[in-house]
């Protein structure tokens, strides 16, 4: 492609995406296609010989586009929504235009820099203290992913064994535990399969009425497991857990973990961002305390998947559970850069600070902080409309953009709301398992969600 074609058609696409962006009405926010619908669409075999343009935007109009779910849609209020927001589209862009592999410092050192730097740059944005060092991962499964296995080889410091020589099996070798409550996130669960740990390697730890860990009964399964013969190693605690964005009591959790010597990872992928509000500051209490600690800027910081922010207050054990380098990677700079290869499983790096950099220059911190706080107000007017209304009853405390509900009915009849506001594809919203029974969950998240789109949503939910 020469440099006039390469422009002629950034142009387009520049234009395309903007088209895209503001005229979200076009398009049913939940896909309507049927499993197989896109690929019937596509030729079976690769081009021989080049097509046009022309035709890709044909098709991506008539192919692609049908078969989205619009995240990034105002109205889009399942899950978690994200915003993919414009200065974060920019990054991406010239992530794939510089295309650096930031391996090793040598290999990109403004990646290594900028990452670091603007890790550092939401560390003091979320207030975690100056201890914590960041590493982007792609997302926050990886992140807790990394933080057990560094939890893991941490066992070694007491029990003498190498966890990165010996690995953990053969005789003699303890059955491992971590601990997370019953509402954390799947991936704790994930992490322990992929470590070696096993899914009974988990002990899932009961919540309160506000779906919050039990401390208690956490120290009892620690003390039952140490009676046992069972190593415990970590508790992974959640602010913000995926249900119901309940916060565990992470300053009484850090206490067990001093008491026991566990390493303490918290999973704040999406209520962590909260924190930079000031009159939300507390929702990390303890969290200094952690040994490691994730949040998602791709949930609720505006920037385009993929990006989580993992932090880690002991990157000594990181690099100890995952550094190997063969002698065509040393470089002479050695120990006075970060070569970030050393504290990850993966070797290649995709520059994804510059999406972020760019985001908190284009909004400048107190923009974020104004996104995040409409969010939050349009979560507790929507809650406010729920309560009003006799048929529906509002099942978690509203701490940040969630609400849970369900109709009063019951599961059979909130089913079938589900159904019918998501199928009219005006607006997407997603549900979870609560007390045994369905529960319908609405969030707020995309900067471009307005009261207007909650005023809509209720309208369609409420006939
Ligand atoms: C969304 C979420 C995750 C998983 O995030 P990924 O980045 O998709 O891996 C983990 N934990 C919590 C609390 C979440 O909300």
């Amino acid at each position: 492609m020469t440099s006039d074609e390469f422009k002629e058609w950034g142009y387009r696409f520049v234009d395309w995406a903007a088209d895209y962006l503001s005229h979200p009405e076009r398009y049913a926010v939940l896909s309507k296609v049927k499993p197989g619908d896109i690929r019937k669409q596509l030729p079976p075999t690769p081009p021989e010989e080049p097509e046009s343009f022309e035709l890709v935007l044909r098709d991506l109009d008539q192919i692609i586009v049908p078969g989205l779910t619009h995240w990034n849609h105002p109205a889009f209020l399942a899950y978690f929504p994200t915003t993919g927001a414009e200065p974060g589209i920019f990054g991406e862009m010239l992530t794939a235009a510089f295309n650096v592999n930031g391996m090793l410092w040598r290999t990109a050192p403004a990646a290594t820099e900028l990452e670091d730097h603007v890790l550092d740059w939401l560390r003091q944005m979320i207030g975690l203290p100056e201890s914590f060092k960041g590493m982007i991962c792609d997302t926050a499964s990886m992140s807790t992913f990394h933080a057990l296995a560094a939890a893991r080889e941490r066992i070694g410091e007491t029990s003498g064994r190498s966890v990165r020589d010996e690995g953990i099996c053969g005789p003699n070798s303890p059955t491992l535990r971590i601990y997370a409550s019953e509402e954390a996130h799947s991936s704790v669960e994930k992490s322990a399969m992929a470590l070696g740990i096993g899914r009974r390697g988990l002990a899932k730890i009961a919540t309160d009425s506000g779906f919050r860990m039990d401390v208690r009964a956490l120290e009892a399964a620690i003390e039952k497991d140490r009676r046992q013969g069972v190593r415990p190693f970590a508790v992974v605690a959640t602010v913000g857990t995926t249900s119901t964005t309940s916060v565990d009591p992470v300053g009484p959790i850090a206490d067990v973990c001093d008491k026991y010597q566990l390493w303490l990872h918290v999973d704040a992928a999406y209520a962590g961002s909260a924190a930079i509000i000031p009159e939300l500051k507390y929702v990390l209490d303890g969290c200094e305390r952690a040994d490691s600690f994730v949040v998602n800027p791709h949930k609720w910081l505006l920037t385009p998947m993929d990006f989580s922010a993992f932090y880690c207050r002991r990157p000594e054990m990181l690099k100890r559970a995952f550094s190997l380098t063969p002698d065509y990677l040393k470089t002479a700079e050695g120990d006075s850069v970060t070569n970030t290869m050393d504290y990850s499983l993966q070797l290649g790096r995709r520059f994804r600070a510059l999406k972020l950099w760019m985001i908190i220059r284009h909004y400048g911190v107190e923009g974020l902080r104004t996104t995040i706080r409409e969010h939050i107000r349009l979560a507790k007017l929507f809650a406010v409309m729920l309560e009003k209304d006799a048929r529906f009853e509002v099942i978690a405390p509203v701490l940040f953009s969630t609400v849970c509900f369900r109709l009063k009915a019951g599961d059979a009849e909130t089913q079938a709301m589900l159904d019918r506001v998501n199928g009219s594809g005006e607006v997407f919203i997603s549900h979870t398992t609560l007390n045994g029974r369905l529960t319908a969950r609405l969030a707020v998240g995309n900067a471009r969600t307005t009261e207007e789109h909650i005023l809509s949503a209720w309208k369609v939910i409420a006939e």
